[in-house]
C-alpha cells in the first residue's frame, strides 16, 4: 500500500510525521481500542474528550489499511439502499438509523475544521450518478429522502449531469449539497492527532495477540507487554484475527485500488467541470478532482490481497472508457485498501458481552458510519446512552470463509458485469432514440417541403390496417355536429 494523499493539498504530507511508540510495558486504562483506523480513533477520541483513560493498540502504524487509503467522501447513509433498510427495521428505525448516519458525517465536518486539521481541504457536495436510464426510480427515492429522511438532496436531469461530466455512461444523478470530501489521509492523522491531544495513547507496532474478555477488569496481551481494561472495543476490521477470530470471519474482505493521475491540464477541465465527489449508484466508481487538474479515481476490487501496483493499467483504461475525450492519463500513484463487508450490508456496531465491543464492517462507506459508532461507543460506556441497540437486528453472520471469498469475487463480478451491460443497452437505447427523433424531424421536413401529409403509422406486424376514417357526412344548416348531442 502506498503512502498518498488524497487530497488537494498534494502527495506531500506531514500530518503522519510524529514518532511511533510501542507498548512495551504494562498498562491499566479504562477503555483499550484495538485497531487505530478510522473505528478505533473515533472511539478513543470521543472517549477521551468525555473523560475516560484509553490505550488504542496497533499492530501496524495509524491509517496501515482502508482508513489511511480511502477517497474522503463524507456521504449520509450505509452501503445498504434505503429502501432495503426500511424492509429490514421499519420505517420509523430507518429514520433513526438514517438520523444517526448523518449525525456521523456531521462529526466528521466537526474534526475536519481547517483550525483542527489545517489543509484538510474540505469541499461541498457529491454527486451520485446512474449508469442506467432510471429516472423515475430516482425521483422516487429522492422524495423519500428529502421528505421522510430529512436528507438535503436535488435531482439532476441527463442535460444537467452531462454537462457536468461529459460522458454518455451516466444518466440521471442525485445531488447532495451536504455530502462533502476531505484529504483522506490527512483526516486519518488528524484523528490521531486529535485523539492525542484529547489525552488517549496510541501504541504502534503492538499486535493484540489474546484478549480474556471475562471478569471485570478484562486482560489484552500483546507480544511485549500486557494491558487491563473495564473495556475492550474491536476496531481491527478484517485483519482481527487470534484476538477473536470467529468475528473476523463475519466480514467478507474486499480489496479496493485507486489512482491518482499526473497533471491533466486544460484537457480535465473540458470532461469534467463537477468539482465534489462522483460515485454511481452501482459502486464501481468513484472519483473526483484533486490539486486541481489530477484525477483521483477509485474502481477494480478482488477478494483477495493483491500489489496496488498492479491496477494502474486497469484504471487508466477505465478512466479512459468513461471520459474517452481524455485520451490516454498518466497515472503517478496507485494505492489501496481492504474493507469489511458484512453480509447484510450494514456495520457492526454493538456490545458482545459486558465491556466487550465491536465497531466494524464499515464497507465502502467507512466515514461517516464509523464516526457515528465512535460516538455511540463512547457515550453508551460513559454515559449509558443505549441508541447502539438500533444495530441489534444486525447480528453477527458468518461470511463464509474461504469459500464465502469466492462466491463473493463471483457475485461481484456478476453485479458489475450486469450494471455494465445495463448501462450499455441503456446507452444504445439512448442512441437508438435520438436516430428515432432525427428521421422523423427529417420526415416531417421533407413532407413539409412537398406538401404532402405525413403517411399513416403503419401498424403493427399481424395486425390489420385500420379502416380509413368515413368522409364527414354533409351537414344541414342547423342539424347538430357529428359527437353533439340533439339537446346540449
Ligand atoms: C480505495 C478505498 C477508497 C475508499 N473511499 C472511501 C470514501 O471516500 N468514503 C468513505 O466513507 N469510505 C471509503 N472507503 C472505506 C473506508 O476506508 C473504510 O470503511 C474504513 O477505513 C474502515 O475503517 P476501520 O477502522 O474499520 O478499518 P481499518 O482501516 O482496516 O483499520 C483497522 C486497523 O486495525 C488494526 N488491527 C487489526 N487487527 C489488529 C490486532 N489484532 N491488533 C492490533 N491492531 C489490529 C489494523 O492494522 C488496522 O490499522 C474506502 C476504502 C478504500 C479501500
Amino acid at each position: 500500500m502506498s503512502e498518498t494523499s488524497t487530497g488537494a493539498a498534494g502527495l506531500s504530507d506531514t500530518s503522519a510525521a510524529h514518532e511511533r511508540s510501542r507498548l512495551s510495558f504494562d498498562l491499566d486504562a479504562d477503555i483499550c481500542v484495538v485497531g487505530a483506523g478510522l473505528a478505533g480513533l473515533t472511539v478513543a477520541l470521543e472517549a477521551a474528550r468525555l473523560g475516560a483513560s484509553v490505550a488504542v493498540l496497533e499492530g501496524r502504524h495509524v491509517g496501515w489499511n482502508a482508513s489511511g487509503h480511502q477517497l474522503g467522501t463524507v456521504m449520509p447513509g450505509y452501503g445498504l439502499p434505503v429502501g432495503e433498510l426500511i424492509a429490514r427495521v421499519g420505517f420509523e428505525d430507518a429514520r433513526k438509523l438514517w438520523s444517526l448516519s448523518r449525525q456521523g458525517a456531521d462529526l466528521v465536518r466537526a474534526n475536519a475544521s481547517e483550525e483542527l486539521m489545517p489543509g484538510i481541504g474540505l469541499t461541498e457536495g457529491a454527486l451520485e450518478v446512474s449508469k442506467i436510464d432510471v429516472g423515475d426510480q430516482l425521483i422516487s427515492r429522492l422524495k423519500m429522502l428529502s421528505e421522510d429522511f430529512e436528507t438535503e438532496v436535488e435531482g439532476w436531469q441527463v442535460d444537467r449531469v452531462r454537462e457536468q461530466l461529459k460522458t454518455g455512461h451516466y444518466f440521471h444523478g442525485a445531488y447532495y449539497p451536504k455530502a462533502f470530501q476531505v484529504d483522506g489521509r490527512k483526516y486519518i492523522h488528524g484523528l490521531a492527532a486529535l485523539a492525542r491531544r484529547a489525552g488517549a495513547r496510541i501504541f504502534e507496532d503492538t499486535p493484540v495477540v489474546s484478549i480474556d474478555p471475562s471478569g471485570i477488569r478484562k486482560r489484552i496481551v500483546t507480544p511485549s507487554a500486557r494491558l487491563r481494561a473495564s473495556h475492550i472495543v474491536l476496531a481491527g476490521n478484517i485483519h482481527l484475527g487470534a484476538p477473536l477470530k470467529r468475528l473476523s470471519e463475519t466480514l467478507l474482505p474486499v480489496w479496493r485500488y485507486a489512482a491518482v493521475t499526473a497533471p491533466l491540464g486544460e484537457r480535465l477541465a473540458e470532461a469534467i467541470t463537477f468539482q465534489g465527489s462522483v460515485t454511481d449508484s452501482d459502486g464501481v466508481d468513484h472519483f473526483r478532482i484533486v490539486d486541481g487538474d489530477r484525477l483521483m479515481w477509485s474502481s477494480p476490487e478482488t477478494t483477495w490481497a493483491a500489489r496496488p501496483q498492479r491496477f494502474a493499467g486497469a484504471i487508466e483504461r477505465r478512466i479512459r472508457t468513461i471520459f474517452p475525450r481524455l485520451g490516454k492519463v498518466e497515472i503517478s500513484d496507485v494505492f489501496g485498501g481492504a474493507v469489511g463487508q458484512t453480509v447484510h450490508g450494514m456495520p457492526q456496531i454493538g456490545q458482545l458481552r459486558k465491556g466487550l465491543w465491536v465497531t466494524s464492517g464499515f464497507g465502502r462507506q467507512g466515514l461517516n458510519t464509523s464516526a457515528m459508532a465512535g460516538q455511540l461507543i463512547a457515550q453508551s460506556i460513559l454515559r449509558g446512552d443505549e441508541r447502539w441497540r438500533l444495530f441489534s437486528p444486525f447480528e453477527l453472520v458468518w461470511a463464509g470463509g474461504p469459500t464465502g471469498r469466492v462466491a463473493g469475487h463471483i457475485v461481484g463480478m456478476w453485479g458489475r458485469g450486469n450494471s455494465a451491460a445495463a448501462g450499455v443497452l441503456a446507452r444504445y437505447r439512448e442512441r437508438a432514440r435520438a436516430r428515432e427523433r432525427i428521421r422523423e424531424a427529417r420526415l416531417v421536413e421533407a413532407n413539409r417541403q412537398a406538401g404532402t401529409r405525413p403517411p399513416r403509422p403503419r401498424p403493427p406486424p399481424g395486425q390489420p390496417r385500420p379502416a380509413r376514417p368515413a368522409p364527414p357526412a354533409a351537414v344541414e344548416p342547423g342539424a347538430p355536429a357529428q359527437g353533439e348531442s340533439e339537446n346540449g
